[in-house]
C-alpha cells in the first residue's frame, strides 16, 4: 500500500479514530424478494426481469417468505432483537438503474436491532439495525465498443433480496473494521443465508469514518468510503483515510463530509461527491406491502433452524477433541473444514493427531494446489486412517509425509496410496543399532555433551538416525535403542 503521509506515531496517537460499517448482504434465495424472476448470478443481462422488477406500472409486489427467514435467521445470529412487526419503505431516489424511482427498504421500523459481534473478549461492536431491502441494478459503463459515449443497464440484479446491516460507530482502528468484516462473514456463512461472494456482489461495505482528538467526546466529521471489494482494501482504505483526516486538521483545514472511493492501485481514496447536505430520501411507508409481522412463534421456529455458531463450536471442539484454541480457530475458518475436521476426528483415535494433520500437511498441500478442503484428494477417511498410522508408530512422519505427496501427485486417497506403497518401517532391531552405531561414531562431540548430562541431546540423535533410515526406521524402536546404548555407556 503507499502511504502518502509522513505522520510520526507521536502524532497519530493524538486521534482515536472512529469507525461505523455498512454491509449490504444478499440472500441465497432462489427468486427475488417481491416477484418470482430468479435470482441466478450470471444470466444474460435483462432475462430475469418480469413487471415487478422492472418497475412497470400497476404492477405489485408480493413477499418472499422464505427471504424474510433468511434475514430473521441472520439477525438471530447477529444478536439482534427481531420486531414483531417492521414496515417496508420507500426510500425515492432516481438512478437509471433503479426504474421504479425508489428503492423497497425498511427505514424507521427496520426488522431487527440491538445487535452485536464480540470481536475480541469483552469486546463488542454492536449492531445498530439489520433490515430487508431489495437491491436496484447495474450500470455498466465498461466492456462495450461504445463505452465512451454509452452506458448499459441490467436489470437482473433489480429486486434481489439483501440485508442491511449497520454497525454502532464502536471500531477504533482498521483492524477492529477488519475483524468484525471477518467475523461478520463468518457468522453469515454459518447461517447459510448467503454465500458472501464479494467479487460477485454477494457482500458489499461501506464504511463511516472520522477521527477526534484523543479524550474528546464529540465525534469528528466523518466521510463516507463505498464500493470497496475486499477485506484487505477496506483496511488499507481506512489506515489511508485515519492519516489523510489527521493530516488535514494537524495542518489546521477542516474536514470536509463527503462520499469517497479507494483506489487500491494507488492506494489512496479520493472525493467523489459533497455531502454537505444529508441525502432527503422522502421515505414513507410502502402503500403496496402490508406491515411485516413475524410473531413470536414464527421467531421460534427460525430460531430452531440456527445452526451451532463459530465461537460456540470453537469451544466445544477445544473441550471434546482436546486441541488448542489456536486448532479451533485454524479449524473452524470456515464450515466445510469444521465439518471435515470433526468427522475425522471422531473416526481417529487421537483427536489431536488429526488437528496436527490437517493444520501441518494437508491445509499448505491443499494451498499449493489451490484446492478447496471439499476437493482435497485426501479425504478426512483418509487423515483419520494416517493419524493412526502415525500414532501407532506403523510409520513415520517422514514417511507419512512422502504418501500424502503421492496422495495429492496421483489424485488418490490416502488408503489406497498406503496400500499400494506399503511402506515398510524397518523394525529390524539389529539394523537400527548398526545406524545407531554409525550415527554414534560419527557424532562425537555431542556424544560428548550428552555424557555430560545434557541429555536433551539424544533428539539430535534420533534425527540423525531417521534420516540416515530415510525415515523408515520406527521411531519408537529408535528412542528405545538410542537410549539403552547411550545411557549402557554412561
Ligand atoms: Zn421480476
Amino acid at each position: 500500500m503507499a502511504t502518502l503521509t509522513q505522520l510520526s506515531a507521536a502524532v497519530r496517537e493524538k486521534y482515536e479514530p472512529v469507525i461505523g460499517l455498512e454491509v449490504h448482504v444478499q440472500l441465497l434465495t432462489a427468486t427475488k424478494i417481491f416477484c418470482g424472476c430468479s435470482t441466478q448470478f450470471g444470466a444474460p443481462p435483462n432475462t430475469n426481469v418480469c413487471p415487478v422488477c422492472l418497475g412497470l406500472p400497476g404492477a405489485l409486489p408480493v413477499l418472499n417468505r422464505k427471504a424474510v427467514e433468511f434475514a430473521v435467521l441472520a439477525a438471530q445470529a447477529l444478536n439482534c432483537q427481531v420486531r414483531e412487526t417492521s414496515i417496508f419503505a420507500r426510500k425515492n431516489y432516481f438512478y437509471p438503474d433503479l426504474p421504479k424511482g425508489y428503492q423497497i427498504s425498511q427505514y424507521d421500523k427496520p426488522l431487527a436491532e440491538h445487535g452485536y459481534i464480540e470481536i475480541t473478549a469483552g469486546k463488542r461492536i454492536g449492531i445498530t439495525r439489520l433490515h430487508l431491502e431489495e437491491d436496484a441494478g447495474k450500470s455498466l459503463h465498461e466492456g462495450f465498443p461504445d463505452s465512451a459515449t454509452s452506458s448499459y443497464i441490467d436489470l437482473n440484479r433489480s429486486g434481489v433480496p439483501l440485508i442491511e446491516i449497520v454497525s454502532e460507530p464502536d471500531m477504533r482502528s482498521a483492524d477492529e473494521a477488519h475483524q468484525y468484516l471477518t467475523l461478520l462473514k463468518e457468522i453469515i456463512l454459518y447461517t447459510r443465508v448467503s454465500d458472501c461472494n464479494m467479487e460477485e456482489g454477494s457482500l458489499r461495505c461501506d464504511a463511516n469514518i472520522s477521527v477526534r482528538p484523543r479524550g474528546q467526546e464529540k465525534f469528528g466529521t466523518k466521510t463516507e468510503i463505498k464500493n470497496v471489494n475486499s477485506f484487505r482494501f477496506i483496511r488499507e482504505a481506512l489506515e489511508y483515510e485515519i492519516d489523510r483526516q489527521i493530516e488535514i486538521i494537524e495542518g489546521g483545514g477542516r474536514i470536509e463530509q463527503q462520499t469517497r472511493l479507494y483506489n487500491p492501485a494507488e492506494g489512496k481514496t479520493f472525493g467523489m461527491r459533497s455531502k454537505e447536505q444529508a441525502h432527503d430520501y422522502r421515505y414513507f411507508p410502502e402503500p403496496d406491502l402490508l406491515p411485516l409481522v413475524v410473531d413470536a412463534r414464527w421467531q421460534q421456529e427460525i430460531r430452531s433452524m440456527l445452526p451451532e455458531l463459530p465461537e460456540a463450536r470453537r469451544k466445544r471442539m477445544v473441550a471434546q477433541y482436546a486441541i488448542t484454541e489456536y486448532d479451533a480457530g485454524v479449524l473452524t475458518a470456515n464450515k466445510n473444514l469444521a465439518d471435515q475436521f470433526e468427522e475425522a476426528a471422531k473416526a481417529a483415535k487421537k483427536p489431536k493427531r488429526v488437528a496436527n494433520l490437517v493444520q501441518s500437511e494437508l491445509m499448505g498441500r491443499l494451498k499449493a494446489k489451490g484446492l478447496e478442503i471439499e476437493k482435497s484428494p485426501i479425504s478426512m477417511k483418509g487423515v483419520a486412517m494416517s493419524a493412526d498410522l502415525l500414532e501407532a508408530n506403523t510409520i513415520s512422519s517422514k514417511i507419512l509425509k512422502d504418501l500424502y505427496d503421492k496422495a495429492f501427485a496421483s489424485g488418490q486417497d490416502f488408503p489406497a496410496v498406503y496400500e499400494r506403497e506399503k511402506p515398510q518401517q524397518i523394525t529390524d532391531t539389529a539394523a537400527i543399532e548398526k545406524i545407531i552405531d554409525e550415527v554414534l561414531a560419527a557424532s562425537p562431540r555431542q556424544l560428548e555433551q550428552y555424557r555430560a548430562g545434557k541429555t536433551t541431546v539424544i533428539g539430535f540423535f534420533v534425527g540423525q538416525v531417521m534420516k540416515a533410515s530415510k525415515g523408515q526406521a520406527s521411531p519408537a524402536l529408535v528412542n528405545e535403542l538410542l537410549k539403552k546404548k547411550l545411557d549402557g555407556r554412561n
